[in-house]
């Protein structure tokens, strides 16, 4: 099997590599400053898990790489505009937007996209940083050098937020997880939450609109499609050209995790569709320090990723998975005076969304449905954006 090099070393390298292991394929991660010349990137199949790089030695060499799969993918999307201006020409649902050139433009924006306008900056944005949600009467927080670099969105009051997880192989042969449920706060993701009963509809819309994002592009690998939810269907929020977030339930929760799925895409291997058949959950790390005690839950999988703790920084996550919506419940209600005090409104959110599969489990297995514990009404919408 050919080894894989992967263009940065962060935290989804690193579970690359790990997925890498039981198959016996040698994955890569590498730092943007590493020596090519020490590297087995000649004979390697070349991804990539970060969208953006700066030219250095290495970055120059596997630029030029012909393994490197995806290669000239990677700007289109990592540009919001050059991202943006793909799903219109596919005449995809996205959020309302228009390039932000000039400050004479904020009138004609507001009467265009509405009370309420998200700016982003094209490049580098991640967690919500690069962002701003401004009404006309803040425009002047914005700062100057965000003219030309930034795209303006309609603030969207949504009513949930999904991502869609799939790959597709060099033979364009496409595979699907189920939709997953995510909550954002402050613009970084909290929580996300499967279940195998998704709503068919969201599903076949979200899958129709990844497939034919990946096949104009002639994609392969695992991408990402983060989506609103709104009355009317799916709104496409961003995409993303990698291993996501959103699919670390993957791990746990499926049969073959987002991690293997990739590698077995850019290598050629066989790509059957996952299976999922049991509910799921993702807790992301954010600034907190490890505490062993989360695992005398029998039900927690802890993936730490042995980064410096800094508040606001990603460095692990915790998946549970587990046949019944009840026990999975049990088992986050238990963590929760184990964690910081953030902590508690997602995981609050997560029991809520695996109540209602509480009670579809209950209705199909003919008991009466059991009220779930602790729910509680919440509007992941427009306050809870990082400003
Ligand atoms: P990441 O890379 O971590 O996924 P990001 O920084 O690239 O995030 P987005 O995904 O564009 O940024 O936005 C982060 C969050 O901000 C979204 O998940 C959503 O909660 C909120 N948000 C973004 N755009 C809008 C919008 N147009 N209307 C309402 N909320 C939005
Ligand atoms: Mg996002």
């Amino acid at each position: 099997m050919k080894p894989v090099c992967v263009l940065g070393n962060g935290q989804l390298g690193r579970m690359l590599r790990q997925a890498g292991e039981p198959l016996g394929i040698a994955v890569y991660p590498i730092g943007l400053d590493a020596e090519p010349q020490a590297l087995p990137t000649a004979q390697s199949v070349i991804t990539a898990e970060i969208e953006r790089w700066p030219v250095t030695a290495l970055t120059h060499e596997l630029a030029g790489h012909n393994a490197f799969v995806n290669r000239d993918i990677f700007p289109l999307l990592a540009d919001r505009l050059t991202q943006k201006q793909l799903l219109d020409r596919l005449g995809l649902a996205t959020a309302p937007w228009q390039l932000l050139s000039d400050a004479d433009e904020w009138a004609q924006v507001f009467t265009t996209l509405g009370e309420l306008a998200i700016v982003k900056r094209r490049t580098g944005g991640y967690d919500g940083r690069g962002q701003w949600c401004l009404r006309a009467d803040e425009i002047a927080m914005l700062p100057a050098d965000c003219y030309g670099e930034c795209i303006v969105e309609q603030g969207i009051c949504f009513s949930g937020e999904m991502s869609l997880v799939g790959a597709r192989g060099h033979d364009g042969h496409t595979v699907f997880y189920p939709l997953t449920h995510n909550l954002h706060q402050d613009g970084i993701l909290r929580t996300s939450v499967v279940l195998p009963d998704v709503n068919a509809e969201h599903q076949q819309q979200a899958e129709r609109m990844l497939s034919a994002i990946m096949n104009e592009l002639n994609y392969v690998g695992v991408m990402a499609m983060e989506c609103f939810v709104e009355p009317e269907g799916l709104l496409i929020n961003e995409l993303a050209p990698r291993v996501h977030n959103s699919g670390h339930w993957t791990q746990n929760g499926a049969s073959i995790s987002q991690f293997e799925l990739h590698l077995r895409a850019i290598l050629g291997l066989p790509l059957p569709m996952p299976v999922v058949s049991t509910p799921a959950v993702m807790v992301n790390l954010i600034g907190t320090d490890v505490n062993l005690d989360w695992l005398n839950q029998p039900l927690v999988h802890l993936h730490w990723y042995e980064k410096e703790v800094r508040a606001g920084r990603k460095v692990g996550h915790l998946n549970l998975a587990d046949v019944s919506p009840a026990a999975l419940s049990a088992a986050l209600n238990a963590l929760v005076p184990m964690l910081p005090a953030e902590y508690a409104s997602s995981i609050a959110w997560a029991v809520e969304k695996l109540g209602c599969s509480c009670l579809l489990a209950d209705l199909k297995r003919g008991s009466a449905p059991t009220k779930p514990a602790n729910r509680i009404s919440f509007c992941p919408n427009i306050p809870q954006i990082f400003l």
